[in-house]
């Protein structure tokens, strides 16, 4: 498995394109779609995961999935985000049709062209982040971060729901965090980030 970060011109985040064998994996959508294909280079790509739906992370969603005819899929509760300019902090950027998405719930476990990927509902930063494991890569968005974790005073932050998620994050068995911005990390790294964050939220 190859892991390629292409970090977006205008809006800083990460777009990860995830290599198994034949088939491509796409995690977030902020990066110019030229960028994104050439990366992809007319592999296939199994499918779009969205990490949660503020724009810098959603802003090319759809304009991925009709390019690279596959579904887009993210936790359920991205619809109210994604439906509403104040929510995503996108300007002017709303998506209203849902037809090419498919919405998860909880925790899970999908088989896509024969590829396992796990996702884990992780509330905190917003109300639809949710986190991809495949393989041993933890793809995070804007929960955790190489040092730091994601804000929880945007629209449907939460400080509670953040500190539950990094301990549901603690007991999923990864190697590297590849986070919605910055760089990369590894368990060492994350076990000393978390745990400082874990007594910042408890306090
Ligand atoms: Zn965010």
């Amino acid at each position: 498995m190859k892991v390629y970060q292409i970090v977006s011109n205008f809006l800083d985040s990460n777009t990860f394109v995830i290599e198994k064998g034949k088939v491509c994996f796409i995690v977030d959508c902020g990066a110019d779609l030229e960028d994104v294909a050439k990366v992809v280079k007319g592999k296939k790509v199994g499918a779009i995961f969205l990490t949660h739906g503020h724009y810098d992370h959603s802003i090319f969603a759809l304009q991925y999935a009709d390019y690279f005819k596959c579904k887009i899929f993210a936790n359920k509760n991205i619809i109210e985000t994604l439906s509403d300019t104040a929510k995503n902090y996108g300007e002017n950027f709303k998506i209203a049709d849902f037809n090419n998405f498919v919405f998860l719930e909880n925790d899970g476990q999908l088989s896509l062209n024969g590829e396992k990927i796990e996702y884990f509902y992780c509330p905190g930063h917003s109300k639809c982040s949710n986190c991809y494991l495949i393989d041993k890569s933890l793809f995070s968005g804007d929960v955790l971060f190489y040092q730091g974790i994601g804000r929880t005073d945007l629209y449907g932050g939460d400080k509670k729901e953040m500190l539950q998620s990094l301990k549901k994050i603690k007991n999923i068995d990864f190697e590297n965090v590849y986070s919605g911005h910055d760089r990369s990390s590894e368990k060492f790294e994350q076990n000393k980030n978390i745990s400082v964050f874990e007594r910042f939220l408890s306090r």
